[in-house]
C-alpha cells in the first residue's frame, strides 16, 4: 500500500491544491479517470468560447450586411473544431507534467474508497491523511426511459459534423449557449424547457428579450413542456414530453441533455468513510472541509456550496489549500459573482434580480431600458439590447445589475467590482470611463 500525505481526486481545481500541497513539502497524489484539466479547459467553458467566438462574428457578419459589409462569411464547422483542438489538446500533458514537476505523483482511473483513509485505483490501493474531492459534476441522470439517446455537452463539443437540426432537453446556460452556436451555422435549434421561463437566475424581462433575440435568431423556443423519454424511429429521434397536462412529441435528428449537472462522486463509496453527501455534493463548512469527516475537503462543482462557476472553484480551491496546510483559517467568501450565458448577445448578471429583491422587499430603485438605439449597440446593430440596475434608496448601493448585449460578459466585471468594493452607485457614477466603450454607458444606467 502506498502511503501519502494528501490524495486530490480530479485535476480541474484539484490541481492547484495538489501543487500547493507538494510544494509545502507534503508527499501527493492526483488522480483523474478522465484527461488531465478539468470540465472547463477541456470539455467545457473554454472550448465552448471558442466556438462562440466564430459564432459572435457570424452574427455580427449578418447584423452588418449593407452597413458596410456585403460578402457574408463562410463558416466551417470542421475548421473551427479544428481550431478548438489547438486549445484542448496540449493541456492534458502540460498539465500532467506541471503536476508532476511539482512532485505530485499521478494516476489514471476511476477512484473509490475501501475503507477510512484508504482508496482503491486500479490495481493499486492508496492511503492518505487528508483527502480532496474535486471530482467536477457530470450531466445529471433524468431517469427518464431513452436518456442513453440524449448525447452530452462533452460529445456535443466534439461533434465533427453538424446536423441539420438539434433539439436541447433543459433550457439553462448550456442550451442556450449551444443553441446559438449552432444556429449561426444554419442549424434548426429547438429549446424544450419545462419551467415557465428558461435561465431563471437570471433577470425575467432581459430574459424575454433574449427569448425575442434566440427566436429572431431562428431558435425554437418551447416552454412548460415536461420531456419524459426519448425514442428512435427510422434512424431520427423522437422525444416525447408532456405540455401542460397534454403528450407532445418532437421529431429531432440529434438531441442533447441541457438538463442540469450534478456532483460526479456517486461510485466513491463516500459513506464507507463517513462524507456527508447533500443534493447538490459533498456537504462542507466554510473553511472546505466535510462537515462529517474532518480528514475529507471539497472543492469546485463536487461540494454542496458556491455556484457550479470556474472562478467559484477556483476561489474554493485556494481557501480549501490554505486551510489543509494550515489548519482551518481562512473562511470562504465568494462576495458578488458575476455570471454570463454566452448567448448571442450575451447575457450577464450580479447580485440580486428584481424578482429576489421583490421577494426580500427591499427598498430599492429600478433602472431599466432597452439600449438597441444606444450608440454602443447601434454602430453594430445589435438587433436587441438591454440593462437593469437595482439601486437601494437608503444606502446607494447597487443592489443587483444585469445586462444584455455585446460586451455585457465584460462590462459586469465592473459592476461586480463596484459591488465587492461596497461602492456607491453615486462614487462608480463619478468614474470618467474611457469612451466610446459600453462601459461609459453605465454613467447612465445608475
Ligand atoms: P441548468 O441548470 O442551467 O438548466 C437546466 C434546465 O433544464 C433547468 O431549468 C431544468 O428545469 C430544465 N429541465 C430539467 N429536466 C428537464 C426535462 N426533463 N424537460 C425539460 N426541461 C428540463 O443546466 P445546464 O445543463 O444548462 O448547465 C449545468 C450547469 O453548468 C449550470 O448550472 C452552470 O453552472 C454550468 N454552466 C455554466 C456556464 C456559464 O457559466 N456560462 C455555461 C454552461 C454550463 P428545473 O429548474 O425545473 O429543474
Amino acid at each position: 500500500m502506498e502511503k501519502f500525505d494528501v490524495i486530490v481526486i480530479g485535476t480541474g481545481s484539484g490541481s492547484l491544491v495538489a501543487k500547493r500541497c507538494a510544494k509545502a513539502g507534503k508527499k501527493t497524489a492526483i488522480i483523474d479517470s478522465l484527461p488531465y484539466g478539468g470540465t472547463c479547459a477541456l470539455r467545457g467553458c473554454d472550448p465552448k468560447k471558442v466556438l462562440v467566438g466564430i459564432a459572435h462574428i457570424l452574427a455580427l457578419n449578418k447584423q452588418l450586411q449593407g452597413k458596410g459589409l456585403s460578402t457574408p462569411a463562410t463558416a466551417s464547422w470542421k475548421g473551427l473544431m479544428k481550431f478548438k483542438k489547438t486549445f484542448t489538446e496540449p493541456i492534458p500533458g502540460k498539465r500532467e507534467n506541471a503536476l508532476k514537476s511539482t512532485g505530485v505523483t499521478t494516476y489514471h482511473g476511476r477512484a473509490h474508497f475501501i475503507s477510512e483513509n484508504t482508496l482503491q485505483i486500479n490495481e493499486d490501493i492508496l492511503h492518505a491523511e487528508k483527502f480532496v474531492i474535486a471530482n467536477g459534476a457530470r450531466p445529471r441522470k433524468l431517469s427518464i426511459p431513452g436518456e442513453e439517446l440524449l448525447i452530452d455537452s462533452t460529445a456535443f463539443l466534439e461533434l465533427q459534423e453538424l446536423p441539420d437540426e438539434i433539439l436541447f432537453v433543459g433550457g439553462g446556460y448550456i442550451a442556450f449557449e449551444f443553441a446559438h452556436i449552432v444556429s449561426s451555422f444554419g442549424v434548426k435549434a429547438t429549446i424544450v424547457h419545462r419551467g415557465e421561463g428558461p435561465l431563471e437566475n437570471f433577470d425575467a424581462d432581459l430574459v424575454k428579450l433574449l427569448l425575442k433575440a434566440s427566436e429572431a435568431a431562428g431558435i425554437k423556443i418551447i416552454l412548460k413542456t415536461n420531456v419524459k423519454g426519448i425514442s428512435k424511429e427510422n434512424g431520427r429521434l423522437l422525444i416525447h414530453a408532456e405540455q401542460e397536462g397534454k403528450e407532445k412529441t418532437f421529431s429531432t435528428q440529434l438531441a442533447v441533455h441541457s438538463a442540469g449537472r450534478t456532483a460526479d462522486i456517486d461510485d466513491l463509496s463516500l459513506e464507507k468513510v463517513n462524507v456527508s453527501v447533500g443534493k447538490k455534493g459533498v456537504e462542507v463548512n466554510e473553511y472546505m472541509q466535510s462537515v462529517s469527516n474532518p480528514d475529507f475537503y471539497a472543492c469546485g462543482d463536487a461540494n454542496d456550496k458556491g455556484l457550479p462557476l470556474t472562478p467559484v472553484g477556483g476561489k474554493e480551491a485556494i481557501v480549501l489549500a490554505s486551510n489543509l496546510l494550515k489548519g482551518n483559517h481562512l473562511k470562504i467568501d465568494y462576495g458578488y459573482i458575476p455570471s454570463n450565458v454566452f448567448s448571442l448577445p450575451p447575457l450577464a448578471s450580479v447580485g440580486l434580480t428584481e424578482d429576489a429583491a421583490k421577494i426580500q422587499k427591499l427598498n430599492y430603485k429600478v433602472n431599466y431600458e432597452e439600449t438597441t438605439g444606444w450608440f454602443a449597440s447601434k454602430r453594430l446593430n445589435e438587433p436587441i439590447t438591454a440593462f437593469k440596475v437595482l439601486i437601494d434608496n437608503k444606502t446607494d448601493r447597487i443592489l443587483g445589475a444585469h445586462l444584455l448585449g455585446n460586451n455585457a460578459e465584460e462590462t459586469i466585471n465592473i459592476f461586480a467590482v463596484a459591488m465587492n468594493a461596497d461602492l456607491k452607485a453615486s462614487q462608480l457614477k463619478k468614474t470618467i470611463f474611457s469612451y466610446p466603450t459600453n462601459a461609459s454607458d453605465i454613467v447612465y444606467m445608475i
